[in-house]
């Protein structure tokens, strides 16, 4: 079959969450249709889990990690097994990124090269933490009685079942950025994908046991975030919530998560600051905005949100920004002469345009953009707002869509108090070939990742997470990883 055939195949069933290795043979729950963004029809439907649904979905994988097939799998076996599942994610990738850009509205060359490309690239780091995990040999100071003799070590354990809850700007790669760290350290998973982006995770969780994966330890939960999700955040046999989405959202999981002293790591929203300085190379500026600040319409938890530009260079970078983002073409995402696609729903398209009409309320310039467009689906105009200032919402809000706000400074010690005054600080970039002003700078930046002349890489040997309200925790790298395990100290009398 061809990817168009096997994609067509995939729309045309009625999807269900996915258990034991096979998709959930339960009746009852709302069936509702998956929608997409670029002519707003529905393209496939899923039947949403009730409760005791995610009773048995969290049996499931808990008999799975007790089991052992996988939790004490020889770390060998299961690098093997990743890899082979990244394998077959790479095989099947055009497939899957026509799914993801029909259920969430993305360039299919973003699909192609992140939304798969990058994250098979995740998935082979994160295979090979599988061999690498390790303790320490430690001393012991105080030796009872006096004279015992004792070796002390420490060991990595996996944490046990881990709810994986994902938001539904990039589907696929953020749900492996929990998957492939849960198993290479030998949990059972869960994931619970968005309501409104289903689709790419169930294909990828047939994949998974095509690659050996047992069933049980890879299961999905298709269901509402207020009920399935909510649920499965306080089953008291789920070890670990690892959550992406919104900072309201993710309080609330972090509160829940408390009550059974469940692990839990956040990775939430930002309003992510770009400071300009006097020396900036205006036009890879410019370049860098369009990169940083709309790619998938600004459905980037790390996008470039607010600008900040010294006085003097203020009229040149907006003129010179908005005829950028003027002569950006809008369509779907199927379309490769696209650059402009869909935001996820109806209801986001709403919220955007809402935000700019509060913008407009509040003094902002619309310089391009700033509306819907005549089209059938759920798009919004690039939009660039000049003259915000500090105290509006264009500055301290996260729009989450298409939407790049001015602010002009005078001194650098303005622009990092305004940088700082955020209850975010997930990631923040510098515009400058200035090496001694941009090293004093960096230390004084609240936020998780600080670019120099860039604003978007994030790379699985690199932290990434936020400071403040932008998150509580990690991923990518050694510290992710361990964070699906537990320590343990073990002490041996000799
Ligand atoms: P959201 O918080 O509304 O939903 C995220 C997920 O949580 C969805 O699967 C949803 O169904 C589920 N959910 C909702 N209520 C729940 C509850 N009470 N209990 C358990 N689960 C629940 O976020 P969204 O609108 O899907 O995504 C956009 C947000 O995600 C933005 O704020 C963005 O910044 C953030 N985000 C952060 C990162 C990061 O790495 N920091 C990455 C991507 C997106």
């Amino acid at each position: 079959m061809t990817p168009l055939e096997t994609v067509t195949r995939f729309l045309s069933l009625t999807h269900s969450s996915f258990v034991d290795g096979q998709p959930s043979t339960a009746s009852r729950g709302d069936v509702i249709a998956v929608n997409d963004p670029a002519s707003a029809q529905a393209i496939s439907q899923v039947r949403l889990a009730e409760r005791e649904e995610v009773d048995r979905i969290v049996e499931s994988a808990r008999a799975a990690f007790v089991a052992g097939t996988w939790s004490r799998a020889r770390p060998a076996d299961r690098e093997r097994i990743l890899l082979r599942f990244a394998d077959l994610v790479e095989a099947h990738g055009e497939e899957l990124a026509q799914l993801e850009t029909l259920e969430q509205g993305k360039s299919i060359h973003i699909a192609r090269a992140i939304e798969v490309g990058g994250a098979v690239e995740y998935m082979r780091y994160m295979a090979g933490w599988a061999t690498k995990l390790e303790g320490q040999t430690l001393d012991v100071s105080i030796p009872v009685p006096t004279g015992a003799r004792y070796n002390a070590y420490t060991r990595r354990e996996a944490v046990g079942v881990v709810a994986g809850i994902v938001p539904w700007n990039f589907p696929l790669m953020i749900a492996l950025w929990k998957i492939m760290p849960a198993l290479a350290c030998g949990c059972s998973i869960i994931i619970k994908p968005s309501e409104e982006t289903p689709l790419t995770v169930l294909r990828v969780a047939e994949l998974a046991i095509e690659a050996g994966v047992p069933p049980g330890v890879f299961n999905v939960l298709i269901g509402r975030g207020s009920v399935a999700g909510a649920a499965l955040v306080a089953h008291p046999n789920v070890s670990k919530v690892s959550f992406t989405g919104s900072t309201a959202i993710g309080k609330q999981i972090g509160t829940a998560a408390l009550q059974n002293m469940t692990r839990f790591s956040l990775e939430l929203g930002g309003k992510n600051p770009m400071v300009l300085l006097q020396d900036a190379d205006l036009e890879k500026a410019v370049a860098g905005t369009l990169m940083g600040g709309l790619l998938n319409q600004g459905q980037v938890c790390a996008a470039a949100s607010r600008i900040y530009v010294p006085h003097a260079l203020k009229a040149d970078y907006v003129e010179a920004l908005s005829a950028a983002v003027n002569g950006m073409k809008i369509g779907p995402g199927l379309d490769p002469t696209t650059q402009i696609n869909p935001v996820v729903s109806r209801r986001h398209q709403g919220s955007v345009l809402q935000h700019l009409e509060l913008a407009r309320q509040q003094g902002a310039t619309v310089t391009t953009g700033g509306n819907a467009p005549d089209l059938p689906g759920y798009y919004v105009q690039p939009t660039v707002l000049a003259n915000v200032e500090h105290h509006m919402a264009a500055a301290r809000e996260e729009i989450f869509g298409p939407v790049l706000s001015v602010i002009a400074y005078d001194s650098l010690d303005e622009a990092i108090h305004m940088v700082n005054d955020s209850q975010y600080g997930l990631t923040a970039s510098l515009w400058t070939n200035d090496l001694t002003r941009a090293m004093d700078l960096i230390p004084r930046i609240e936020a998780g990742t600080v670019w120099v002349n860039s604003h978007v890489p994030v790379d699985p040997n690199l932290p990434f997470g936020g400071y403040k309200q932008s998150g509580i925790g990690r991923e990518f790298g050694r510290g992710a990883v361990e964070a699906f395990t537990e320590l343990k100290s073990v002490c041996i009398a000799y």
